[in-house]
């Protein structure tokens, strides 16, 4: 008897998750520019949000403000360098290499 249990099947919707109300991909969330914050709308009305600079200290736990409800955001780490290299504004400089005489 060969049995290969390597493989398992995750189902799509786990119903017996009580930690998480979903798991989103960040891919379906809001970005806001301005305040650089991801929005994904909550079943009460609200938007669970989780910043970049959450997601940057590795948080992936975004949370609605108006109820007790929390999403997970699936990100992948390379997509969120696109959102943090964007504009280049907060890369630092190294010192110039023109030397004062
Ligand atoms: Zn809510």
């Amino acid at each position: 008897m060969s049995q290969n249990n390597e493989k398992q099947i995750e189902p799509p919707k786990p119903q017996s998750k009580p930690a998480f109300y979903d798991e989103v991909e960040i891919e379906d969330m809001e970005w806001d520019d301005e305040v650089e914050v991801f929005y994904y709308p909550c079943p009460c009305g609200d938007r669970f949000e989780i910043t970049k600079d959450d997601m940057a200290e590795g948080e992936d736990i975004a949370r609605c403000p108006s109820c007790s409800l929390i999403i997970r955001v699936i990100f992948d780490p390379r997509d969120f360098e696109e959102y943090d290299t964007d504009e280049g504004d907060d890369i630092p400089i190294s010192a110039p290499t023109i030397s004062v005489f």
